[in-house]
């Protein structure tokens, strides 16, 4: 599949030139893609016949279709279908800064995070960076509103799909086009190492976050597979190598599961674990899913692990909960639909 939305203005340019044609036509064709936003070559009434049918021949267009919206407050989740028939989400907050988009990069997961129900179904594939942007212009479109940030925390691990996630971000970031500023962009991870390092040499200006949820090797190989290819000590000395590198401040995510790692003996351990790092943390309320036997910490227990942190000078925030209604954790409105059609 060669979809026109899988290129960034360069990639176009060049391909543009190869064939014979000018860069300034390609210019033409991305302006009609992302800020006309047309619907078809045929919209694209500046360009010659030959031209469009050329690229009607080579190119497809919008391959994404919406099949679901469900609504709550500040909070929309949309269930897609891809062209090959697998079904992927992304999920709108409306914040007082902005509308926010939380986009999947992948269908399934391998990293298998014992908590998350994105897991149960494993990685079928990558998404490509089509796949992506679309689920940009299609909620745009839903919504007529702009989306002013871009979160990298649906369905899959956007490191394991890195070379994809890195074109979308390029496409959706460039002023021509959507231009989602970069520092509106977050990316996280469950802590690939490797590809963390690749990330800190790119200097993109992207966020960076790490889905911790645990201040130790014991907590988190028991909840994160992953830790046992790269544990707390090596993603920890890695983000530090991340700040020095790029003077940028990293979030941890902590999910706080009841009775596994939200006790005060946590607070104090992950206080002296980040220490020091120029980052912050943002406690997640757990949003419990029918599927998996973890509990959400209760309100008490959270503030509690809260002031913890706060009193060892830990930048901390507690995440608002968003949608639990919508089934708005990762994974769920897809794996909801399975459900319905397994029946
Ligand atoms: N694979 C990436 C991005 C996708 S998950 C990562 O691990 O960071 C995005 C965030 O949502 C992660 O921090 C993940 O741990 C968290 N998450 C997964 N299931 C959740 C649930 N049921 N409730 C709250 N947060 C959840």
């Amino acid at each position: 599949m060669n979809s026109i939305y899988n290129y960034t203005l360069n990639d176009l340019q060049a391909y543009f030139e190869e064939i014979g044609e000018s860069k300034y036509r390609a210019s033409q064709v991305f302006d009609w893609l992302y800020v006309k936003r047309v619907k078809s070559f045929d919209d694209m009434t500046n360009l010659k016949k030959p031209l469009i049918k050329y690229l009607k021949k080579n190119f497809s267009f919008d391959t994404l279709k919406l099949i679901k919206v469900q609504k709550d407050v500040d909070v929309k989740k949309y269930l897609f279908e891809l062209y090959d028939g697998n079904k992927i989400e992304a999920v709108l907050m409306n914040h007082d800064y902005g509308n926010s988009l939380c986009v999947s990069s992948q269908v399934g997961c391998n990293m298998g995070c014992r908590f998350c129900e994105s897991g149960r179904l494993k990685k079928v594939r990558n998404l490509f960076a089509f796949e992506l942007v679309l689920q940009v212009l299609k909620v745009e479109e839903e919504t007529n509103e702009r989306i002013s940030h871009i979160v990298l925390m649906g369905i899959g691990e956007p490191f394991d799909n890195y070379d994809n996630v890195m074109k979308f971000i390029n496409i959706i970031n460039d002023p021509k086009g959507i231009n989602i500023g970069i520092r509106h962009i977050t990316i996280s991870t469950c802590g690939i190492v490797p590809k963390i390092k690749q990330f800190m040499e790119e200097k993109t200006g992207v966020n960076l976050a790490i889905s911790l949820h645990a201040p130790n090797d014991i907590i988190r190989n028991e909840i994160m597979p992953i830790n046992k290819a790269y544990n707390i000590e090596n993603v920890i000395s890695t983000v530090k190598e991340y700040i020095d590198k790029t003077n940028r401040r990293v979030t941890f995510e902590y999910i706080l599961l009841d009775g596994v790692n939200d006790s005060e003996k946590c607070a104090l351990e992950l206080s002296r674990l980040l220490k020091g790092i120029n980052c912050y943390v943002n406690l997640i309320p757990y949003n419990e899913t029918s599927h998996i036997e973890y509990k959400s910490s209760k309100k008490v227990t959270i503030n509690k692990f809260y002031d913890i942190l706060k009193r060892n000078n830990i930048n901390v925030t507690i995440r608002r909960e968003f949608g639990s209604k919508v089934s708005a954790a990762c994974g769920q409105l897809r794996s909801e639909q399975a459900t319905e059609s397994e029946r």
